[in-house]
């Protein structure tokens, strides 16, 4: 539907006004045969109808275009009175902006903000309203904090009231000292399972370490075993050099007394194998 043509100051040409409600195009949309109505008015008529309604020219939504800009133009310079005029609002604005003073009009009618309250009046009267209405929201005149919404409501009882206020909480804190019981619980478990994780992992290093040690200490008994060996090869060594020397010394001391050959061949034999001994003792 269009804005009633009455509401329009100074003349209005019959171009912008709809070729179906015949007020002002109101959402206006055009068809190819370039008659123009408001969006409403043409969509409720195509329901029932597949042609322009002014002169039946075949007619789909499909076809249907925004209008013309000049006339667009044309419409939103218009000069219009707020729909509330009857209401006793007085203004006057382009048609462009009227959408946007309605909707804060001070003589439109609303509904009172509260839930359940039936009562509807301007919003100039809206603070007036409150102040009676019946169903805004008061708290105990006892001070028991409940929200009073009803004459019924004053006759409750503050004691049940705080009771069930009283358990709510409770059940409330209850909740919360479980959760973060649940919270720490699971966090201390993690950090347990995890020292678990490093005992063992210690425990396998110790292993490891003992078994290095025990490996070590067996080859330094073997080394300290071997070395024990070496020094008695050693002083073998040493005590056959010196028993060596000395036969060395009884031979030459006998050459120059004797001159027979055959007498000297066993301490010569002997120096030999002795020889051989201090070789061995030495590669190893
Ligand atoms: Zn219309
Ligand atoms: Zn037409
Ligand atoms: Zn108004
Ligand atoms: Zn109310
Ligand atoms: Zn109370």
């Amino acid at each position: 539907m269009g804005y009633e043509i009455e509401r329009f100051l100074g003349y209005v040409n019959d171009g912008l006004l709809c070729c179906i409600c015949r007020d002002v195009l109101e959402h206006p949309l055009q068809a190819p045969c370039e008659h123009a109505f408001c969006t409403t008015c043409i969509h409720g008529w195509l329901v029932h109808h597949n042609n322009c309604p002014e002169d039946r020219q075949v007619l789909a939504v499909t076809d249907l275009r925004a209008l013309h800009r000049y006339m667009r133009n044309d419409l939103s310079r218009l000069q219009i009175q707020c729909k509330n005029y009857r209401s006793g609002c007085e203004m006057v604005c382009s048609l462009e902006s009227v959408d946007k003073h309605e909707r804060e009009c001070e003589y439109g009618r609303m509904s009172c903000i509260h839930a359940g309250c039936p009562v509807q009046f301007e919003r100039r009267h809206l603070d007036s309203h409150l102040a009676v209405c019946e169903h805004r929201s008061r708290e105990c005149p006892n001070g028991c904090g409940y929200a009073i919404l009803s004459a019924e409501d004053l006759h409750h009882n503050c004691i049940a009231e705080l009771r069930t206020e009283l358990e709510l909480l409770r059940s409330e804190m209850i909740c919360r000292v479980e959760e973060t019981k649940q919270e720490m619980e699971s966090r201390l478990d993690s950090q347990r399972r995890h020292m678990v994780q490093k005992e063992s992992l210690l425990q396998a290093e110790i292993e490891e370490l003992k078994s290095q040690m025990s490996r070590l200490l067996s080859d330094v008994r073997t080394l300290v075993a071997s070395e024990r060996q070496h020094r008695q090869d050693l002083e073998q060594a040493n005590l056959e050099q010196r028993e060596l020397i000395e036969l060395l010394k009884g031979a030459k001391r006998d050459c120059r007394t004797k001159t027979s050959d055959a007498s000297s061949s066993l301490p010569v034999t002997r120096l030999e194998s002795l020889k051989r001994r201090t070789r061995e003792v030495t590669i190893i």
